[in-house]
């Protein structure tokens, strides 16, 4: 099962701290989601292919055309968090206003309720599981948040399984679509999108995927815009992962949906047979399994 996704986001939605007065800032960038947008919805129509578009709250708000747009075009639409803060940097409360802020702007345009979720940068961990409880809360059935390898920010590398699954927490359950997780001599990371995916030839990626039973793909708007500004205050090393090789990401992008057989989030939730997949219960993860 290969499973296309795509987070909307602008271009300075690469981190995941801000400062308190950050509307402000970002209501003065360029806007340039348009550009990633039109190529991600024209690959689609191309092979006509589903995808799950995880949208952050505040895109939501501010370019309702395209949440319609994604909707009217028969698209799932999931949430990405209301001002794509990390999950973990937030108290429950906090995580909870932003959540259902992000849900309810969604909604208001879509007239359909959300029901899938992906945590900005991956960011629930060991230490802020409690976020499954709040996304139970809010009516998520399905979560995308489990990176179950080491990430500079979020990702939960202890996890281990990185197969659709249900995890349990305090007597809630959520289906749960992690990431998949590659492995080349020993080592692990994701090549199904971000700088890994940039970085590695199409073949390699193409033999990886190949060899998959199960893949779960994550691409933004950005990836596709090769001649976007360069967001200040980064590190080399952030900046590397965030711009290197943009220019080819497109054409891989295109072979990818050829090659492959896509199918979105909410049908794979149909063909999972959830009867038959591991459950992780939170309450008992131990940290040194
Ligand atoms: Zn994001």
């Amino acid at each position: 099962m290969k499973i296309l996704t795509f987070d909307i986001e602008e271009w300075f939605h690469i981190i995941h701290k801000y400062p308190e007065d950050i509307l402000d800032k970002w209501d003065n960038y360029e806007v340039r989601i348009h550009k990633g947008m039109d190529k991600i919805l024209q690959v689609l129509s191309e092979n006509d292919v589903k995808a799950t578009f995880f949208v952050v709250g505040y895109i939501a708000r501010k370019h309702p055309e395209i949440i319609k747009r994604i909707h009217d075009l028969g698209f799932e639409i999931a949430a990405h968090s209301d001002m794509h803060k990390a999950a973990y940097k937030q108290s429950r409360k906090e995580f909870k206003l932003d959540l259902s802020d992000c849900i309810s702007s969604i909604e208001n345009i879509t007239g359909e309720k959300v029901i899938s979720y992906r945590a900005p940068a991956f960011s629930i961990k060991k230490e802020n599981v409690w976020a499954f409880e709040v996304l139970n809360e809010l009516g998520i059935e399905y979560d995308a948040s489990i990176f179950s390898a080491k990430r500079d920010d979020g990702g939960f590398d202890d996890f281990e399984l990185s197969t659709p699954l249900i995890i349990k927490y305090n007597g809630i359950s959520i289906k749960e679509f992690p990431m998949s997780i590659d492995t080349f001599m020993g080592r692990k990371f994701v090549a199904s999108g971000g700088g890994y995916f940039r970085f590695f030839p199409y073949w390699f990626i193409r033999k990886l995927l190949k060899d998959a039973d199960y893949t779960m793909t994550y691409f933004h708007p950005r990836d596709f815009d090769p001649s976007q500004p360069i967001l200040d205050g980064l590190s080399l090393k952030r900046k590397f992962k965030s711009y290197y090789n943009l220019g080819t990401s497109y054409v891989k992008l295109r072979q990818l949906v050829y090659d492959f057989d896509f199918i979105d989030m909410r049908e794979a939730a149909e063909i999972v047979n959830w009867n038959n997949v591991p459950i992780i219960d939170l309450n008992n993860h131990s940290n040194d399994k």
